[in-house]
């Protein structure tokens, strides 16, 4: 797949922004290897679609190819479909005991999946779990449970033959409460397909116990029949999250996406294994690398990113130390801000930055502030912009006016860009260079 894809970008080699065609081109591969990783086919088509809208005319970064960066934003698009709401590994489990409903088809995992949650909340969470079959079916199922259980040191509800899942399920409440448990799981019998007779069952436990965390066990390598169950029960019985098991087999992952895209609810775990120990708390950026198939590609077009940003960071640093810092460049450092998520992740890039940091931390500077300051610098004309003397008192009210905001807030604007244009000095003054290649490492 890789070779195949790796002949389709050489021929795109242009550099600047994308076309059209480019854009095209590679989405075409992207989508059978989609389909290859077990994506379902609406679900490619869709997810396609929606990225060749963003990727066309998007920029190219310099020193990678056109194919290249599609790749790299399809893999982050598939990074933003796949995040779920909230922690994934964050199981909602205050108000002891919470129940746990753990749903899903015959075979699918369930029983495994049970112990092992129930094993991390123990481990890593100290609480304190009890276990319940509600397979009156097979015995077995029971019994496997009980075993599980005994291996990792969780208890399990005692065995009553002859009552049904929901006496079992509130057997296993009255033991939680009387026992002083933290949570107890509920592990459902189930069925080679959906029935009515499944659903049922299911529902009646969930009635009869109000479970906090209702998760759906879906094999990962049924791809699309796992999506359909996955909506079937959502429907029906309600599922506030999925793990998707056996995803240490050879297949790509592309359930995950497809389950994303069509139910919307959160992976929460991936199951890898048959013991007790194989779950990983659901990460994106893994199964977008998966899916994808092409990290490398990824990884070096980051790379080349990384590099352009501290190319652009030593342009800015020359200027600073020939004693030039204007309004565009004080915007352009607001913005940056506001992109790296505050003032934290600029300033700590910026050498001598500290003091500065602090003092706008002190001043209250959050985003709707800097987003003020930007708006101010906007109203400004050109000649302003690059001259910020120029500001007298009729200007400075056309400039406040333009951005509906009060002359006092202009004022600091410019006593903050005069403190940081004397740091740039200073600084420019003591490094030749080098000094923010040093800081950016
Ligand atoms: P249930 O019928 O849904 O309760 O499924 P089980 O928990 O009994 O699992 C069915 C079979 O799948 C068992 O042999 C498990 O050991 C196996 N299994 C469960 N999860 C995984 C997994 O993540 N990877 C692999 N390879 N096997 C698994
Ligand atoms: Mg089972």
């Amino acid at each position: 797949l890789s070779d195949r894809l790796g002949g389709v970008f050489d021929r795109l080699t242009k550099a600047g922004a994308l076309s059209a065609d480019d854009v095209k081109t590679a989405l075409r591969e992207v989508r059978v290897a989609l389909l290859e990783a077990d994506v379902s086919l609406p679900v490619a088509r869709s997810f396609v679609k929606a990225v060749e809208a963003k990727a066309t005319g998007a920029a190219v970064t310099k020193s990678v190819t056109p194919g290249q960066q599609v790749v790299k934003i399809v893999h982050d698009e598939l990074i933003a479909v796949l995040t779920g709401e909230g922690d994934p590994g964050r199981l909602k489990i205050d108000n002891p005991p919470a129940p746990i409903l753990m749903v899903g088809l015959q075979g699918g995992g369930k029983t495994t999946t049970t112990a092992k949650i129930a094993k991390r909340l123990k481990e890593r969470e100290g609480k304190k779990v009890l276990m319940a079959s509600l397979d009156t079916n097979r015995p077995a199922a029971m019994e496997q449970l009980a075993i599980l259980g005994s291996q990792i040191g969780v208890d399990t509800l005692p065995i009553v033959k002859g009552e049904d899942p929901v006496q079992i399920a509130k057997r296993a409440r009255t033991q939680a409460s009387l026992g002083g448990y933290d949570v107890y799981m509920l592990d459902t019998a189930g069925r080679l397909h959906i029935d009515q007779e499944l659903i049922a069952q299911a529902a009646a436990v969930r009635d009869a116990v109000n479970p906090r965390e209702t998760l759906l066990v879906v094999d990962g390598l049924t791809g699309q029949v796992a999506v359909e169950v996955a909506q079937e029960f959502d429907e029906r019985i309600g599922v506030s999250g999925v793990v998707l098991t056996r995803m240490d087999g050879d297949g790509r992952g592309g359930a995950a996406l497809s389950m994303r895209q069509v139910t919307g609810k959160p992976i929460r775990f991936v199951a890898t294994g048959e013991k007790v120990d194989a779950l990983e708390t659901f990460e994106p950026e893994r199964i977008a690398g998966r899916i994808l198939g092409m990290g490398d590609i990824v990884s070096l077009v980051e790379k080349a990113q990384a590099t352009l940003e501290v190319e652009q960071a030593e342009r800015m640093m020359k200027r600073f130390q020939k004693g030039q810092f204007n309004m565009n460049d004080l915007r352009m450092q607001l913005e940056q801000m506001i992109k790296m998520g505050g003032m934290e992740g600029v300033m700590g890039m910026m050498p001598g930055m500290a003091k500065m940091q602090k003092q706008a931390a002190e001043a209250g500077m959050d985003d709707t502030m800097i987003r003020r300051q930007i708006a101010l610098i906007n109203s400004m004309t050109k000649r302003e912009r690059a001259q910020p003397d120029l500001l007298q008192a009729s200007r400075k009210k056309r400039i406040a006016a333009g951005a509906g905001l009060e002359v006092s807030e202009l004022n600091k604007l410019l006593k903050q860009h005069r403190q940081m244009a004397d740091v740039m000095k200073k600084m420019g003054r003591m490094g030749k260079g080098g000094m923010m290649k040093q800081a950016m490492k």
